[in-house]
């Protein structure tokens, strides 16, 4: 795919939707942690009805330490793996007290040694609370990227560093949301929706549907 292709397809996913933003509900760094941090297999619906139960209740690093581990549990097992992931925030909360001043560092190795944090939450982090120019590879943006022929690669990783190669420097900071809600809502896993794509005549996907 050529230069002029990209600069166009990003052209038109931000014309269809100028300011993106994630479906998980959050309102600080560390309350955007946690949601990512919990959303592994879940659902965003599913992560929204659990952090809202569990956010007035402890949304700062000691609070969830004071709520304790059956009491963090208790707002997330509505969450698949919800014991494994308690555990994780709790480790992770006392590291952000102990070394970061209760606060969400802003930097990639110090959120990569959170327990429970890979490199995909750390990008989301580093993109959407922080405004990095970070782009998170997940399964929709794997496929978009893939299908389209935008950042065609076998890894994620592959994926994700030529997106951030190809990708011109004013779109980098929202592509990320943009390919997650294209994937999620139009190129769908199973059937994309190539008829009502405002992609559809860049796109090189060999099997566009008609519908
Ligand atoms: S044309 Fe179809 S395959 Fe291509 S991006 Fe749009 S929905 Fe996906």
């Amino acid at each position: 795919m050529n230069a002029a292709k990209r600069r166009e397809i990003f052209e038109r996913l931000r014309a269809a939707n100028p300011e993106p933003t994630t479906e998980l509900e959050y309102n600080s760094p560390f309350e955007l942690l946690v949601a990512v941090t919990l959303s592994a297999q879940a659902t965003d619906v599913g992560v929204n009805k659990a952090t809202r139960r569990l956010f007035p209740v402890a949304n700062t690093p000691q609070a969830i330490l004071d709520l304790g581990l059956d009491g963090l549990k208790e707002c997330i097992r509505t969450i698949g793996l919800y014991n494994a992931k308690a555990e994780n925030i709790m480790k992770a909360c006392r590291m952000l007290v102990e070394l970061h001043g209760g606060e969400v560092p802003r930097d990639r190795k110090a959120l990569e040694a959170l327990p429970g944090v890979g490199r995909k939450t750390a990008n989301v982090v580093l993109n959407t609370a922080f405004g990095e120019p970070t782009i998170a590879v997940d399964t929709h943006i794997y496929r978009v990227a893939n299908r389209t022929g935008l950042a065609p690669g076998k890894t994620v990783l592959e994926v994700e560093k030529k997106l951030l190669k190809f990708t011109p420097k004013e779109f980098l900071r929202d592509a990320h949301h943009w390919l997650i809600l294209h994937g999620r809502y139009v190129c769908r896993a199973r059937r994309p929706n190539c008829g009502q794509c405002v992609i559809r005549d860049l796109c090189e996907y060999k099997d566009k549907t008609e519908a």
